[in-house]
């Protein structure tokens, strides 16, 4: 089968993809009871009865998972419902003790939100509206643990009952690359606006995917033709955005031969589940999906509706701070940098944008600043691992080098150079510049050193004694190869005196 790169405007189909998010609440506990949500503990070292399911346990709300859901949704523009409810949604799995999942169903507690996503190198830009955001509870982990030599599966439920929001998209993303791109601005929203950590290797941010493809059809006699629609296929349970932009590509890849041989159009065949095999970059049948009737939702009776006044509102609204795309604009105007710049540094998160600001600061000029940052911090930073603020180099050392940069006492390449040997070394800037002989060029060393340069060049020294004082630039690059140490701001002042002072 081939595979296309993304829905190109030369492709005789368009790609129409939707999707579904859950994304685990930053809580400290789980969403019906006192349980803890940490990550990595022993299984089975984090349920109650409640979470467990036990005859007789009640589940109480944890309004902080409510509040940081309404936060999420509001800076998903969504309308919050004034009163919601929950749910029973029924199904049967190993790792869902209680057999249903409690959940929402026709009074979700916000929908009708959007998100838009602009690619900074312009390749898309897409405004996808949101159907609703509700809130539900986890299920456990069934591992199958095949690597152990058995095929027992076992249960692990200390996730069940983790507080979970569920955010589905219409289907309005057109293209597999601008369902990642869309994916990486939620992401974004979320960890900025403190409601959930999106780790995705600890499973807190799992993606479905619907979609299929719209073909137009050539009229009959000159008249109008009509677009075919192909079954949807959800891709589900999918952990990683770039499985989700892989997944996409083949299916879309995949439909359009399936249609090509069979012409089955949408509603002639139920919606289609496939999981998404990562090594071997196919999508595979999974069972037919349930219709929600099979669910048989009903109402949880254990538990009260929830109101929301518009004090909540207005609190949680105060919570939520500035979202990527303001903190975007915000950025590029405060320091004079591009949208592009802007981008690159907010999407790396809070505490890094702290840390350029901090640099910003001290440099004076954001551009200069900016590209430090991009050239040597967060190259560093992602050779290395680790977050900003384990970074070895403060602020302070980067804004030390760039000021010698800008005084003349050497150049960018130089201060590369020192900034690498701060970095390993975890020295003072003062003394890696004194290490490296920078400072130690003495005023003789640097006479004799000019003398030698003019005595090479006679026709730069004609032309600065004729006026152009600029000439003098040619002789900075060739002061570097015979003594990288010595300061070119000095360089050209000496040259321009020795110059002056020739009969
Ligand atoms: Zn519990
Ligand atoms: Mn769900």
């Amino acid at each position: 089968m081939s595979k296309q790169p993304a829905t190109a405007a030369s492709d005789p189909y368009i790609t129409v993809i939707g999707l579904e998010v859950h994304v685990q609440l930053q809580t400290q506990t789980k969403l019906f009871c006192g349980c803890s949500t940490r990550f990595g503990s022993p299984p089975n070292t984090q349920v109650c009865p409640t979470c467990l399911g036990l005859p007789g346990s009640l589940p109480v709300m944890n309004r902080l998972a409510f509040d940081l859901a309404v936060r999420a949704a509001l800076a998903l523009n969504c309308k919050i419902a004034p009163f919601t409810k929950w749910d029973r949604k029924n199904y049967f799995y190993p790792d869902l003790p209680k057999g249903y999942q409690i959940s929402q169903y026709d009074l979700p507690f916000s929908s009708d939100g959007h998100l838009e996503v602009i690619d900074p190198k312009g390749a898309f830009s897409r405004k996808v509206d949101i159907i609703r955001v509700h809130l539900e509870e986890d299920a456990g982990k069934s591992m199958h643990d095949e690597a152990a030599g058995t095929a027992d599966t076992r249960i692990d439920l200390n996730r069940a009952g983790t507080p979970l929001c569920e955010i589905v998209s219409q289907p309005d993303l057109r293209s597999p690359q601008e369902a990642r791109g869309w994916l990486n601005e939620l992401k974004l929203l979320l960890v900025y606006l403190g409601v959930s950590d999106c780790n995705m290797q600890e499973g807190s941010l799992r993606v479905d995917a619907n979609v299929n493809l719209h073909i137009p059809l050539p009229g009959e006699g000159g008249a109008e033709g009509r677009i075919a629609k192909t079954p949807i296929v959800e891709i589900k349970n999918m952990n990683s955005f770039r499985s989700v932009e892989r997944a996409l590509i083949y299916e879309a890849a995949r439909q359009w031969e399936e249609w090509q041989a069979t012409k089955v159009e949408m509603g002639k065949m139920p919606k289609q589940t496939r999981g998404w095999d990562d090594p071997a970059g196919i999508t595979r049948p999974q069972r037919q999906k349930e219709e929600s009737s099979d669910y048989r939702y009903f109402p949880e009776p254990d538990l009260v509706p929830v109101t929301v006044s518009d004090a909540e509102i207005a609190t949680a609204r105060a919570a939520m701070g500035d979202p990527p795309t303001v903190l975007r604009a915000a950025l590029a105007e405060k320091w004079k940098i591009s949208a592009y710049d802007a981008d690159v540094l907010v999407n790396q998160g809070r505490d890094l944008v702290a840390w350029y600001e901090d640099l910003a600061t001290r440099v004076g000029e954001g551009k200069v600043a900016s590209n430090w940052m991009q050239q040597d911090v967060l190259r560093t930073l992602n050779e290395r691992g680790g977050t900003i603020a384990e970074f070895p180099v403060t602020p302070e050392q980067v804004a030390d080098i760039i000021g010698r940069v800008q005084k003349g006492d050497f150049d960018t390449s130089r201060g590369r150079e020192i900034f690498a040997e701060v970095l390993t070394s975890g020295k003072a800037v003062a003394d890696v510049v004194a290490s490296m002989g920078i400072a130690a060029v003495s005023d003789d060393d640097l006479v004799a050193l000019c003398q030698e340069l003019l005595a090479a060049n006679p026709k730069i020294v004609a032309d600065v004694k004729g006026g152009k004082e600029q000439a003098a630039a040619g002789l900075i690059g060739q002061a570097k190869k015979k003594n990288p140490n010595a300061n070119p701001g000095k360089v050209r002042q000496m040259c321009l005196d020795l110059i002056k002072a020739l009969p």
